[in-house]
């Protein structure tokens, strides 16, 4: 009798612990063939991209061009009180939500509740941080990888957290925030290691990205992007023959070239794909250098060996940049057939206006047009893919408009790619520029940004610093100075109305051709997503979830999320038969840009509303440089935050009927 009542326990305890792991898949462990094969059947979000070609194509397509109309809420989560942008890409693995929002902090919830598994913050000290992020307080993504979710922290470090619990595996620095840098970007799996770059380029700093040990942290390799201190022999070949491409005024502060956003992994190549940032400081004449000089490997793709980190091959977007084009644009690996021939492709919507398509197993350039109107350059050599730059971008201390601006014609927004349309759904801003001129009382200061151009013609710090002196000398502040005459443009017409509104471009590959447009969104905040439905899912910056027809791009959906600002893409996936449409937005209390001279520090946290009488300033575009600190943000800067609202993680589902979050008040 005891024993049979000790296995109706145990049975009993069986059947408990089973109805705890289901309903659903059991959970299993994401391993390389698990992300190798992850976005094949787009049931679960397990990677960045979603697949390793990060092309946010998924396969559902329960919900389509029929139903989306009835697209409704289905539960939200509050995610925190913010400081910045929700910039992240979440992951949805065996039920459970996970994403990243500011300062970090990382969390996970149940998928089919809504609620909160657990959370952690890496607890970064805001204050001592906060100066030292170029541009605003975000992460992009986090990668999950053998029980663990792997998330980069703000300050430079790396962490595993454990998916069940939340609570740290191991710990990894990368980078320290004392010496500049900052990790953005999400991490990447590449057989067995996790790869990371730093961001930080418009301070004196040296780009690099490094490999872990996925399962321990341990240190495996790193690469570095541009030659280092030239007093010192350079590591290896690569850096050799980079050195050789650079003035030594420009080796010794720093060079640039972060590694704050794309990276791909080719498994059947054993190849990683690195975008490597703007050459530092941006001008060539802080950098005393004439333009024959082209600064490898700043603005460039870098494709290495995963094993070593050694360079296969290199191309260079932007010889000599001056433009702070960074080249760290989505990498997205397709195959496709381009003239009859089969191709294996890597793309990238760079910031520069162009669309490059590049054969991602040789490094040989096969088409390039721009998407976006482009003054820097008249066009690309047809055969190597090399700009043909006009010579008046080249700018001096008199300021000229160049096409596109800092914040680029494509930023982070992550752009998609349909198979079944041939068509890549592009977030861009086509229409920006920048009035360019170099600082002339430029000097080299250490730990500071450091980018040797004005703003609107005035010296360092801008119209404000001007305007201020101006006002202390009792003066009315001058008008800047007149820009010369913008160099001839050419790609697309820009968006009606002022130029600078952002739209999603349907974009045909094989033909380098746009097929259709639609107003709204832009190269920095929320994305894109498309799905077998003939759906193109895009999250716009003003708070909108809308959907398109993938073929022709016919409206189907525009819901006002309520968010309103700071919004991150998009994932769909299916869970228990249904399919879902998750993202969030929001970017809450903002903190100002570093303490004013001789003030207080602010507390730790952020959490709160700004200090009395300090009213915070909207965070600047990804890519585009924070002003100095207690400045007012230049003007021209796109993807400002709107209304202060708590970040929020919304579902949304057929038939939702759960109430949206309430506009703010305008
Ligand atoms: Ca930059």
């Amino acid at each position: 009798m005891k024993l049979r009542k000790l296995a109706l326990c145990t049975s009993a305890a069986g059947l408990l612990l089973l109805a705890w792991v289901a309903p659903g898949q059991q959970p299993r462990r994401i391993d390389d063939i698990a992300l190798k094969n992850a976005g094949k059947t787009g049931e679960e979000w397990l990677s960045y991209g979603l697949s390793p070609g990060e092309t946010r194509y998924s396969p559902l397509k329960q919900i389509d061009t029929t139903n989306v109309g009835r697209l409704g809420l289905n539960w939200l989560y509050e995610i925190g009180p913010g400081g910045g942008n929700q910039e992240g890409t979440l992951l949805m693995a065996n039920g459970t939500l996970y994403g990243i929002t500011n300062w970090s902090i990382v969390y996970a919830v149940d998928a089919r509740t809504g609620k909160e598994k657990w959370r952690w913050d890496p607890e970064v000290n805001h204050a001592a941080v906060q100066p030292k992020i170029c541009c605003g307080v975000v992460n992009r993504g986090i990668a999950i990888y053998e029980g663990n979710i792997i998330a980069p922290v703000i300050d430079g470090r790396l962490i595993a957290l454990n998916v069940e619990t939340g609570k740290p595996a191991w710990e990894a620095r990368v980078a320290y925030s004392q010496d500049s840098y900052t990790l953005t970007m999400a991490p990447r799996i590449a057989k067995g290691k996790v790869i990371i770059g730093v961001a930080g380029a418009e301070y004196p700093v040296r780009g690099y990205f490094e490999a872990h040990d996925a399962k321990t942290g341990q240190f495996v390799w790193r690469t570095y992007t541009v030659p280092g201190d030239p007093s010192k022999p350079p590591e290896n070949e690569d850096m050799r023959r980079a050195a050789a491409t650079w003035s030594t005024e420009g080796m010794k502060m720093g060079g640039g070239g972060t590694v704050w956003d794309g990276m791909s992994y080719d498994p059947d190549t054993n190849l990683l794909y690195v975008g490597t940032g703007n050459a530092g400081p941006w001008t060539q004449d802080a950098r005393k250098q004439g333009k024959d000089k082209e600064n490898l490997y700043a603005a460039s793709i870098l494709a290495v060996n995963a094993d070593t980190g050694r360079l296969a091959w290199y191309f260079q977007m932007v010889p000599g940049d001056e433009w702070d084009f960074d080249s760290v644009q989505q990498l997205m690996l397709a195959d496709v057939t381009i003239k009859g021939q089969p191709r294996k492709v890597i793309m990238q919507a760079n910031k520069n206006g162009f669309y490059y398509v590049i054969d991602r197993v040789t490094g040989k350039f096969i088409s390039g047009q721009p998407f976006a109107q482009v003054t820097w350059a008249r066009g690309l050599n047809e055969e190597t893919g090399r700009p043909i730059i006009n010579n008046e971008s080249y700018y001096g201390t008199q300021s000229i408009p160049i096409a596109p601006g800092p914040g680029g014609a494509h930023n982070w927004a992550p752009m998609s790619f349909n198979p079944a349309t041939g068509l890549v759904y592009l977030p861009a801003s086509p229409g920006g520029s920048f009035n360019y001129s170099s600082d002339p009382n430029f000097k080299y200061q250490q730990g500071k940004q450091n980018m040797g151009i004005t703003f609107g013609g005035f010296g360092r710090g801008g119209a404000a610093a001007a305007g201020d002196a101006a006002n202390a000398a009792g003066a009315a502040p001058a008008a800047p100075p007149k820009p010369l005459p913008a160099p001839p443009a050419i790609g697309p017409e820009p968006p009606e109305g002022n130029g600078r509104g952002g739209v999603l471009l349907a974009w045909d590959i094989v033909n380098q051709k746009e097929r259709w447009r639609a107003q709204g969104g832009g190269g920095i905040g929320g994305g894109t997503v498309t799905t077998a439905g003939n759906l193109v899912f895009q999250v716009i910056p003003d708070g909108r979830l809308v959907a398109y027809s993938a073929d022709k791009g016919e409206k189907l959906l525009d819901v006002q999320t309520g968010l309103r600002g700071g919004m991150g893409p998009p994932i769909t996936y299916m869970l228990d038969g249904k399919q879902y449409v998750a993202l969030a937005g929001g970017s809450g209390a903002l903190p100002t840009f570093g303490p004013p001279p001789g003030a207080a520090a602010p507390p730790a946290g952020g959490r709160g509303p700004a200090a009395p009488g300090a009213p915070a300033p909207p965070p600047p575009a990804a890519g585009a440089p924070a002003p100095a600190a207690g400045a007012a943000p230049p003007a021209g800067f796109p993807g400002f935050g709107g209304p202060q609202v708590t970040p929020k993680l919304l579902v949304f589902v057929l038939d939702g009927k759960a109430a949206l979050p309430a506009p703010p008040a305008q």
